[in-house]
């Protein structure tokens, strides 16, 4: 596969892409990043994405790298170029590559953002983890504090899943004083008695887009959602639980820390709210 990437301005074949070793996003995790997902080759919550885009470099005090309409036509090209029907759409934004290696921010005057896009194709909608949900493990949230800033320090995330995997479970939730946060790339949900549990938005949490928009389905669903903390015990007593993100939409969990859910099969609330995220969603896809 010899994808069409997208690198400061230029539309190249992956093998020549290139980056300065200088890279404050290489050497110091000084990035931000977006993935937004692609179903019928249109964008599923470009808008959600690109706003907050926007505020993990405000708040990074990272200088503006690209109008939001450029963004948008960026998108729509790479999908043209590489005939994305079916997949996802990396973007990294960087401080930029300084003459030099140094702890502090380079003149924003003299060094530009480096901007990076590239698609991964996958099918998303149809998928077999959906149909069999996801066995999720517990582990300590060791992360830094502004979890809200999608920044790309994704070594603990990273080791997170392989703690899943050694341990026969499909992915992690992570757990800080007594209470879940999120999962290592997903928000996390529980459902007791019809009611859906997630935790309140903070810096604790990534404000996922798919959240907001699956919060808001439920809701007009008449299904009563709770924006509040809740533990691992209370996790091993719902009747299910699921996942969202971009990539995985809404994803069943049918056991936490080897303790079955229900029956053990995706339950009625995370099929419901799957299906109607990706129906709607392809309504108003661009
Ligand atoms: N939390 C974390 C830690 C994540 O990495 C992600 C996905 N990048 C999410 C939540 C879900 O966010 P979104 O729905 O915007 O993909």
């Amino acid at each position: 596969m010899d994808r069409i990437v997208y690198v400061n301005g230029d539309y190249v074949p992956e093998t020549e892409a290139k980056v300065s070793v200088f890279d404050r996003g290489f050497l110091m995790a000084d990035a931000v990043y977006e993935v937004t997902s692609v179903i019928d080759g249109k964008l599923i919550d470009f808008a959600g994405h690109a706003v907050r885009l926007e505020r993990s470099m405000k708040e990074l005090d990272m200088p503006e790298a690209i109008s939001m309409d450029d963004l948008l036509a960026v998108h729509r090209e790479l999908i043209a170029r590489n005939d994305l029907v079916e997949g996802m759409i990396y973007l990294q934004v960087t401080r930029g590559a300084p003459s030099d290696r140094d702890f502090v921010f380079p003149d924003p005057e003299e060094t530009k953002p480096t901007v990076v896009l590239f698609t991964q194709a996958k099918s998303l909608v149809e998928t077999p983890a959906a149909e069999k949900g996801l066995k999720i493990i517990s582990i300590d949230d060791i992360r830094w504090g502004r979890r809200d800033i999608k920044t790309v320090q994704l070594l603990y995330p990273s080791m997170g899943k392989m703690m899943a995997k050694a341990a026969g479970a499909d992915d992690a939730w992570m757990v800080e004083d007594g209470f879940v946060t999120e999962g290592t790339s997903n928000n996390a949900y529980i459902v007791k008695d019809g009611k859906i549990i997630t935790r309140h938005l903070g810096n604790e949490i990534l404000h996922g887009i798919t959240r907001a928009a699956v919060l808001r389905f439920a809701r007009e669903a008449q299904m009563v959602v709770e924006e509040r903390s809740f533990t691992m015990e209370e996790a091993k007593e719902a009747d299910e639980a699921f996942v969202t993100s971009a990539s995985t939409f809404v994803m069943p969990v049918v056991s936490v820390d080897g303790v079955s859910l229900g029956d053990g099969l995706p339950g009625p609330v995370a099929k419901r709210l799957r299906e109607i995220y990706i129906e709607e969603s392809r309504k108003v896809a661009v």
